[in-house]
């Protein structure tokens, strides 16, 4: 998939404003919810308004959607309110009812873009289609099985295409539901950077007070929008009951965050952009002469422990040095997290070199 222009075109051309807001409950769970919340956003940014009919749950026995009644819901959203509405299709009957009922978006669920046959089924329900049609990341963090369900679905002469980043879920217990790696994201904007990416605060975080945090650190990345879970009653919501806003608090948040423009052509700034971009260059290119240096007195080491037939890792020494370099990184305004990712990192490469030698 070349990265084609005419790839945002669609964006561009709706002139929706930037940030694009698409906001609404988890869950349609009756009409009156699903206008209630309607009406409470019509005059704000939003410009989509999302509601689940089908929903993917990692358990059964939790409720799993209205179904095809709540896209009579959906259409009364339209007529009353204005708004253009967004549903998840995670087959062939779900994207037949959603375009008999008109609706304007369709997601892909991360659970269904895990599955090539599955978004290959839903490809070739749409083709042609010309409603917007956006990709949810897969649940793990595989750069190919994302770029692989858009693909899909370019084929299928869709045109109004995007992704939704939503994080990806880890074994490890960490501040987030599903854990950003934004540097994925980033490899994402870096290889497409045509394709409209849209961030999903809301599965990131799971919890409400940290969605203003996440959403401006996708704006500061330069994305093209947010989707945001918004509940007239979060707490008492049939899904996902944690992470959602009221209505007040999405209009808040939107009028908090700063929104960035993507460049600027003033000659101070870009002088200044420059000179700061030069020093990061130097910087790099140190860092990776230090590494190549590390890695040889590493290499020093592994000759030693030849000689003397000792195993390469000492779990001890190993740790000391971790725990010295948490401290030293909380010095210089390194977060603990960045400093064990780097050091694992380090490490992996150290223990390889080593291995390499001891066994040659
Ligand atoms: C959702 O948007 O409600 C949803 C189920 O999302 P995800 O596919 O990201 O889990
Ligand atoms: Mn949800």
């Amino acid at each position: 998939m070349e990265n084609k222009k005419e790839m945002r075109k669609w964006l561009d051309d709706m002139n929706l404003g930037h940030p694009l807001v698409i906001a609404g409950p988890c869950s349609a769970e009756t009409e009156d919810q699903v206008l209630k919340i309607a009406h409470q956003l019509k005059d704000t940014d939003v410009s989509y308004y999302r509601a689940g009919i089908w929903k993917p749950r990692t358990r059964p026995g939790n409720f799993e959607g209205v179904g095809a009644i709540g896209l009579k819901w959906l259409q009364k959203v339209k007529e009353e309110t204005g708004l253009k509405t967004a549903t998840e299709v995670a087959n062939r009957a779900h994207v037949d009812l959603a375009l008999e009922y008109d609706v304007d978006l369709l997601w892909i669920g991360a659970r269904s873009t895990v599955s090539p046959f599955i978004i290959q089924e839903i490809a070739d329900a749409l083709e042609g289609t010309d409603k917007i049609v956006l990709v949810k990341n897969p649940v793990n963090p595989d750069l190919s099985l994302w770029l692989g369900a858009v693909e899909r679905l370019h084929t299928a002469n869709i045109e109004k295409l995007g992704v939704i980043h939503r994080g990806f879920s880890t074994y490890e217990k960490t501040k987030y539901r599903n854990i950003p790696e934004w540097q994925l994201a980033i490899e994402l904007q870096t290889k497409f950077p045509d394709l409209p990416i849209i961030n999903d605060p809301s599965h990131i975080t799971g919890k409400r007070d940290m969605i203003f945090d996440v959403s401006q650190t996708a704006l500061d990345l330069n994305f093209d929008g947010l989707m945001i879970e918004t509940h007239c009653d979060p707490d008492n919501a049939w899904s996902d009951a944690a992470q959602q806003v009221t209505p007040e608090r999405l209009v808040q948040i939107m009028r908090d965050l700063r929104i960035r423009k993507e460049t600027d052509e003033e000659a101070e700034y870009n002088n200044k952009l420059n000179n700061l971009r030069t020093q990061i260059d130097v910087l790099d290119n140190q860092l990776i002469e230090l590494l190549g240096k590390r890695m040889k007195v590493s290499d020093g080491i592994g000759e030693l422990k030849k000689q003397k037939n000792v195993a390469v890792l000492q779990s001890n020494r190993w740790n000391a040095i971790l725990g010295n370099m948490i401290l030293e990184g909380e010095q210089r305004g390194l977060s603990e997290e960045f400093v064990l990712k780097m050091f694992k990192a380090i490490h992996q490469e150290s223990i390889n070199h080593q291995e390499k030698i001891i066994n040659a």
